[in-house]
């Protein structure tokens, strides 16, 4: 140990070790006997370490690359080397999916006072700042909307590929929203469609959705966005029984039509382990006969009736008119999206894809690190 690392701040630092027990220092152990140095990838499984190792000796040292590393030797033998940056980073950056409520900026439409997170489709390709900023509005907020999309269609397509993949449905790569002859499904009609999460028959549902706007002439035919999250943070406020019936409550959600059978048996809110809204789904088109007892079932239609009632609040919806060139990028496990009727006679054309925010959140966190190098 060299003088320089007995000066109290790195002591201080490395007492920090205590915080952790032998089994945990043992398991992430950064020597490279432990991982890959190439992938940092872990070279043993659970079984393969002592249930109760213990910490005979903990000593500094000086790494050339990684500064001071404490150096634990454990018992059965194994010399562990822990960077202390690295020990710092670990607590001071605690691990979060970006998926749950937490650390999310939950809104009703008045808190965004007019100012929709949005940008123009040119600065979000071409500028990395600038489409950083819109993939963390689609974490915090849940959307963010882009303008001047070229109109061509097919080019929500490439509006996805921007930060993710697309995810191809029974819909095919994107899908038409316009009035059909024979429409498999209401949005392809010209009637309007209360607040909704998409395709809550899936499973795994897609988390994003991806709305261009082509033409929109019609009379009608807003768009209003509610965020789910708010809506299922205030239920559990006001109503934590209904919130908690709608928590452990499987919904089977089921899409038929001659080529297609899905069913999927969801919660309407989803919570993480540690009770943190995770997802919502809502969707009163898709939803199947429930087979409960009698109690259970008015228990579940008070705590749905309850939930619809408060997502259909005036305060909490956004209201906007998607105007040709629009494209809204949409959190579809948070966000639930509506349009008002509109008049068959004018035209009125929207094309939309899905993705997910697994690769969206992956674009953010490479753009991060390449707009604060
Ligand atoms: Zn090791």
């Amino acid at each position: 140990m060299s003088a320089a690392l007995t000066t109290d701040p790195t002591r201080q630092r490395a007492r920090r070790l205590d915080r952790w027990p032998a089994i945990w220092l043992r398991d992430n152990c950064r020597c490279t006997d432990c991982r890959d140095p190439r992938n940092g990838q872990k070279l043993f499984g659970i079984t393969d370490l002592p249930a109760r190792p213990e910490i005979v000796g903990v000593t500094l040292a000086d790494d050339e690359r990684d500064g001071p590393v404490a150096i634990v030797e454990f018992a059965p033998p194994h010399r562990g080397s822990y960077p202390l940056s690295w020990l710092d980073a670990v607590e001071s950056t605690p691990v979060d999916d970006g998926r749950t409520e937490n650390g999310k900026a939950l809104w009703a439409a008045g808190d965004l006072d007019g100012r929709l997170p949005s940008a123009g489709w040119q600065d979000h390709r071409d500028r990395p700042a600038e489409r950083l900023r819109v993939l963390d509005a689609v974490r915090s907020l849940g959307f963010a909307l882009l303008r001047d999309v070229p109109t061509r269609p097919g080019t929500v397509l490439d509006v996805a590929a921007t930060f993710g993949f697309v995810r191809t449905t029974n819909y095919g790569d994107l899908f038409d929203v316009r009035v059909q002859a024979q429409p498999n499904n209401l949005a392809f009609t010209s009637s309007r469609i209360t607040p909704h999460t998409d395709n809550p028959y899936r499973d795994p549902v897609p988390t994003i959705q991806l709305l261009h706007c082509l033409e929109n002439a019609a009379v009608g035919g807003d768009s209003g966005l509610v965020d789910g999250f708010h809506a299922a943070a205030l239920l559990r406020a006001e109503h934590p029984e209904a919130f908690a019936v709608l928590t452990r409550t499987p919904v089977p959600f089921r899409f038929a039509d001659a080529d297609t059978v899905l069913l999927a048996e969801r919660p309407m809110i989803d919570v993480d382990p540690l009770g943190r809204i995770r997802e919502v789904r809502f969707n009163n088109r898709s939803i199947q006969p429930m087979v409960l007892p009698a109690e259970e079932l008015v228990a579940f239609y008070d705590a749905y009736r309850t939930f619809a009632e408060l997502i259909d609040r005036p305060e909490l919806r956004l209201d906007l008119r998607l105007e040709p060139g629009d494209c809204l990028v949409f959190d579809n496990v948070r966000l639930l999206h509506a349009r008002t009727a509109y008049a068959e006679s004018g035209a009125r054309h929207l094309q939309g894809c899905y993705a997910d925010l697994d690769a969206l959140h992956s674009s953010a966190a490479v753009l991060r690190a390449a707009v604060t190098a």
